[in-house]
């Protein structure tokens, strides 16, 4: 799973550290893989050429634009970086490494296939920082259903080659794809979290035009989930990852609407997708709450989690009052 420039909404980041986060956006290098969900494959095929020199100016740049003490990382997203020629791989470490040197940039951050995570071997001493290895799921049917190319050994291998480097582990999980439900999602993430990552994203399967997804919906052969069972899988999910104590950094993913317009065409999209999943814990930890103590009339929650509480367009508020036939109160703590 690699993230496309659209589905990446660094300021969206939800870390216990606070980051900056200086992303590159690779395109226009066709990836030879066939992940279904997947429309990279069908990139341009003209190569924007990565000009050392540009990055350097930019970084500069930014350095000197940014006040702020946040833990500044470079991040190389847009395609699987393993499938560019090695040089290329090289000028791009080139450029961001003399930033980590001088203390400029604490590090850099890469979204791997765990099956290709040993060609980054001769790069582990230049600076990565973070790898966020994409795991549409832990189930190997599933794995092969949608095309991706390795199965479930592919990420115990990479999580233990990645330990011993000692760099920060982050996993890029799916839900909804072909041949998954509710108790696959919970399988996947069970045995996910059993490998300790330092954090996961959560991202609903979206259909993209130009994919074989899509044409397998054509078909009929793939149906998307909908919206509320999308919510509810991943509330389950961030849940389980929760209360194992593993961030969840980011649920969903954001999709400029231009781009929405020209290609989306299924799938479980909202986007507020992460408020919702996250009201809907809420949600769930309230009614837990009324059920132990019936008497409860109001919650006061912490003050940056109050929107969460009160739901989308106030929906936790409405849904307690039908379900327990009596106006509740949520306020934040003073
Ligand atoms: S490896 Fe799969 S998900 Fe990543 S860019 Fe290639 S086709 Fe897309």
């Amino acid at each position: 799973l690699c993230l496309n420039r659209f589905w990446f909404d660094y300021n969206g980041i939800n870390m216990s550290v606070k980051l900056s986060i200086y992303p590159f956006f690779l395109s226009g290098f066709p990836c030879s893989y066939r992940c279904s969900y997947c429309n990279s494959r069908g990139s341009s095929g003209v190569k924007d050429e990565v000009h050392a020199a540009t990055i350097t100016t930019e970084l500069k740049n930014w350095i000197s634009k940014s006040s702020d003490k946040r833990d500044r990382q470079v991040a190389f997203y847009g395609i699987e970086p393993t499938i560019l020629e090695q040089c290329i791989l090289e000028a791009l470490f080139e450029a961001v490494t003399p930033f980590v040197s001088t203390g400029q940039i604490q590090g850099i951050r890469l979204s791997v296939r765990p099956d290709r995570i040993r060609l980054l071997d001769r790069f582990f001493n230049s600076g990565i920082r973070v790898i966020e290895l994409g795991i549409p799921s832990m189930n190997d049917h599933v794995l092969s259903k949608i095309q991706r190319g390795h199965n479930s050994i592919s990420v115990y291998d990479a999580v233990r080659y990645l330990r011993k480097r000692r760099v920060e582990i982050g996993f890029q999980t799916m839900i909804g794809l072909p041949g998954s439900d509710k108790t696959e999602a919970m399988e996947t993430a069970h045995r996910l979290a059993a490998l300790k990552p330092d954090f996961v994203r959560i991202h609903p399967t979206l259909v993209l035009s130009d994919t074989f997804l899509a044409q397998e919906m054509d078909k009929g052969t793939y149906k998307p989930i909908t919206l509320d069972h999308a919510i509810d899988v991943c509330a389950d999910v961030a849940g389980l990852y929760g209360s194992l104590g593993i961030p969840v950094a980011r649920i969903g993913f954001h999709i400029p609407e231009d781009l929405r317009d020209n290609c989306l065409v299924g799938g479980p999209y909202h986007p507020a997708f992460g408020a919702l999943v996250r009201s809907e814990m809420r949600y769930r930890f309230m009614v837990k709450a009324i059920q132990k103590n019936p008497g409860i009339r109001s919650f006061t929650v912490p003050a940056d989690q109050l929107s969460d509480f009160i739901g989308y367009q106030r929906e936790n508020i409405s849904k307690l009052k039908k379900q327990f036939n009596r106006e509740f109160r949520i306020s934040a703590i003073q």
